[in-house]
């Protein structure tokens, strides 16, 4: 069965990408920080840990065919009120989580000779920039260098590497936002659900989307 870690599926949109992907058959490895009930555990933000946890991991069940990057956080505030540690909480848990993460899956899954599937969750706020989002912007568009890159490296070998860059999602994360004047943002004057990104990224892991690489989705109810 193909194995696939799902990062921050303790709650919100790497929740339903797990549970969908579950539904689907894969086997679905399970990640968060703090809450109960997954697999694993580890913060993104400390390579050391997350080298240990996955590489043990690896050792006593096999490379991934896939991984989501879906964990993260956003801290937000105006630029001239940003606090150096909002700055460095962002980019180290959204920009380098992603190397973190990827770095001790990416070679057992080469020298498996898996043509295997890479998913990073970006931002529109790293498409296009946001109010607000300075920190959570630079981390996000980061990624979509990341990916892109990352994507040229690997192609030959048959894996994939997209990202994927939601608008305004219903979950946690969103919730001190003043939800009336966001929606009228939003041409489709609502949020997005967490499995309608799920739904997406239930394709661009599958075998099928094997020739879409080095590309950025964007799933954002028609925002720009
Ligand atoms: P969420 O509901 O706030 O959930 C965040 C998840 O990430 C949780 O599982 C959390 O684990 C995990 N996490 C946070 N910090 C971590 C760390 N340092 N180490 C390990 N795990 C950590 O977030 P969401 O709204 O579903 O967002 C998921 C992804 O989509 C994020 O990358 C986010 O930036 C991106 N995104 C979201 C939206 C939106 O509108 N919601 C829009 C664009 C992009 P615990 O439960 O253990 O804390």
């Amino acid at each position: 069965m193909k194995r696939i870690l799902v990062t921050g599926a303790s709650r919100g949109i790497g929740k339903a990408i797990a549970q969908r992907l579950k539904d689907e058959g894969y086997e679905v490895v399970t990640h968060s920080f703090k809450s109960e009930g997954t697999d694993l555990k580890f913060d993104i933000a400390n390579r050391e840990e997350c080298r240990r946890v996955i590489d043990a991991d690896i050792a006593a069940n096999g490379p991934y065919y896939g991984v989501v990057l879906n964990a993260g956080i956003a801290s937000d505030n105006p630029f001239p009120a940003l606090e150096d540690e909002q700055w460095d909480n962002v980019l180290r848990t959204d920009l380098d989580g992603f190397y973190n993460v990827l770095k001790p899956i990416i070679m057992p899954m080469i020298s498996s000779r898996i043509k295997g599937r890479i998913i990073a969750l970006s931002s529109i706020s790293g498409v296009v920039g946001n109010r607000g989002q300075v920190n959570y912007s630079a981390a996000k568009a980061g990624v979509i260098g990341a990916v892109k890159a990352l994507a040229v490296e690997l192609a030959k070998r048959g894996i994939t590497v997209n990202a994927v860059a939601p608008g305004v999602i219903e979950t946690d994360m969103i919730k001190d936002m003043p939800v009336e004047e966001v929606k009228k943002a939003i041409p489709m004057r609502r949020f997005g659900k967490s499995e309608e990104v799920a739904a997406l990224v239930s394709y661009l892991v599958s075998e099928e989307a094997g020739y879409l690489t080095r590309q950025v989705i964007s799933i954002n109810g028609g925002m720009f």
